[in-house]
């Protein structure tokens, strides 16, 4: 299988200034020999442009954790999709679940911040996932179709291929109740099946899809065994440089 391994951390709004340039330079100093596999990072905002540079030439990509649609304007509060570029940021994240949840991003701010992100040549890390309540009724997979159709609303085949989806089930961010290595991935096959339904089967297995929730090194064998998931997105365990590396070096 050709497709990128990534292994992603979101560190959320965590780390002083300090405590970020610590955790990079660590990360960087044992991260050597990681074959073909990207790591990337999406620190706090402000940190950035410092991480990026610290990371150049390096096997770590940064990401901005958000970002509006608009190129600029009366938006206080906000950055642009060029201004997360100036940053030397290469990644977005988009649609991460406290982005829906709590700031009550929508489907079609989600589509809006994908189609920004190409135009700008950042490569947008979609995130997808159901509520608990949603599991328990039986509405995952309807979950799941509406959020990747609405994602991908009007991109194109060619563009598809620079875009990253991430399955992170809701109940399983920051609760320590990880998906069983089989429920991620009936998933991740249903995102592949849907991208093969929209676009083609080669588009479809060229598309990298990353499981995030709750990942820790002690899970991580289990997941990365399953075929379609080809990395994780780590949020609490991201933040030691040890459990982030224990998880990217998995065999
Ligand atoms: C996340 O923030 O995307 C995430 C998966 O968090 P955690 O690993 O802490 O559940």
């Amino acid at each position: 299988m050709s497709r990128k391994e990534i292994f992603a951390g979101n560190w959320k709004m965590n780390k002083t200034y300090s405590g970020a340039v610590e955790l990079v330079r660590e990360l960087l100093n044992n991260l050597t020999d990681i074959g073909n596999r990207e790591v990337v990072i999406f620190p706090p905002s402000p940190y950035v442009k410092d991480m990026a540079a610290i990371c150049e030439n390096s096997p770590i990509k940064v990401g901005m954790q958000n970002m509006h649609y608009e190129k600029a304007g009366a938006f206080t509060g906000e950055v642009s999709p060029e201004m997360v570029k100036d940053t030397g940021a290469s990644y977005i994240l988009i649609g991460h679940s406290e982005r829906r949840h709590i700031f009550g991003e929508t489907d079609e701010d989600v589509n809006r911040k994908v189609k920004a992100a190409l135009e700008y040549d950042l490569i947008p890390m979609i995130c997808v996932g159901e509520l608990l309540d949603q599991r328990e009724k039986g509405h995952t997979d309807d979950v799941i179709k509406k959020q990747v159709e609405a994602a991908l609303e009007g991109i194109s085949g060619d563009d598809v291929l620079k875009v990253v989806f991430a399955y992170e089930p809701v109940w399983a961010i920051g609760t320590g109740k990880v998906a069983t290595p089989d429920m991620a991935g009936e998933v991740h096959s249903l995102i592949r099946k849907l991208l093969s339904g929209i676009f083609n089967d080669e588009i479809s297995i060229s598309i990298p899809v990353l499981y995030g929730g709750s990942v820790k090194p002690d899970n991580i064998k289990g997941l990365y065994k399953i075929d379609d998931i080809d990395g994780v997105l780590v949020g609490g365990a991201s933040l030691s440089a040890d459990s982030f590396i224990d998880i990217i070096s998995v065999k």
